[in-house]
């Protein structure tokens, strides 16, 4: 049986999920996902020989990978009269404890956004079953309630950060983000200040977000940083061509689906979690886009 819902943008749920001011109404109908073919992943070798050297290459043949990319944001218990939207996107600590005990119990491991980068340069195999589980807009709920279970279960995480927001209000600090990468989890940029790339015309305001918030990371933590995520899920022609400038490996977007491939590397495919717990399982299961 289909369900209707009104329909609602990617953004506005995104400035929800930012935690703007906002009385919109939340359609569930952005979770269902439209069956677009693509092709099954598994990655293998493929013996090379190169003739002027002694030594055999070892070139990887990259394909297509279902690769699920969650996206978090809050991870906190519910607050008394929070509204029924916040409740239904906020994950409590609980239902991450069973998410990440439901991957573990089917076989799938964690990786990072890097690892996906160098699965595409050819450079590693994926393992068996590939998730990704990314946190954004670096709130120190995370800190406090993600990342601790995601050491208890040696599982790994990515934390989109906007580096205008470390050491300020509710986010994170940067002595935690810097614990958090020393301890095996990923650290992106998400930009410096979070703001509409689609709606920035001058280049050097762009670059400002997308090369300069990776310079800042860099230097302060100590470790490249390879991944991106857009802020928004909004990638236009002209973010797109200043991730690639800058350096970065991979890029997120809001775009629905399991399956990643290379050339969609700065564009990757992903799925918002919500407190449902069937939704969550049923994006792991879906084999195309
Ligand atoms: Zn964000």
């Amino acid at each position: 049986m289909k369900q209707s819902y009104t329909p609602l943008s990617l953004r506005t749920i995104s400035v929800f999920l930012f935690g703007a001011a906002f009385g919109a109404t939340i359609g569930l109908n952005a979770f269902s996902f439209s069956e677009i073919k693509s092709l099954a992943a598994v990655s293998e070798w493929n013996s090379k020989q190169d003739n002027t050297a002694t030594t055999t290459l070892k070139i990887l043949e990259v394909k297509d990978a279902i690769v699920p990319i969650a996206v978090y944001h809050s991870v906190r218990p519910h607050i008394e009269g929070e509204s029924a939207e916040q409740e239904m996107f906020d994950v409590t600590p609980e239902l991450l404890r069973e998410h990440i005990k439901y991957l573990k119990q089917e076989g799938f491991t964690t990786i990072s956004f890097e690892t996906l980068g160098k699965y595409f340069d050819g450079e590693t195999v994926l393992p068996p079953k590939p998730v990704i589980l990314s946190f954004d807009d670096s709130w120190r709920n995370q800190y406090a309630y993600a990342f601790p279970l995601l050491k208890e279960y040696g599982v790994t995480g990515t934390f989109y950060v906007f580096t205008n927001s470390l050491d300020h209000g509710n986010h994170l600090s940067w002595n935690e983000t810097r614990e958090m990468q020393k301890a095996g989890m990923e650290i992106g940029s998400h930009t410096k200040f979070h703001p509409y790339l689609d709606d920035i015309t001058d280049p050097m305001e762009l670059k400002k977000e997308i090369a300069d918030s990776k310079t800042i990371l860099e230097e302060s933590i100590g470790v490249p940083i390879t991944s991106f995520a857009y802020p928004f899920g909004e990638h236009g022609t002209s973010s797109i061509e200043e991730v690639k400038r800058a350096g970065y490996k991979t890029a997120r977007s809001l775009r629905k689906g399991t399956v990643q491939s290379k050339e969609d590397r700065y564009t990757l495919r992903a799925f918002i979690v919500t407190d449902h717990l069937e939704d969550f399982k049923r994006m792991l299961e879906k084999k195309e886009n």
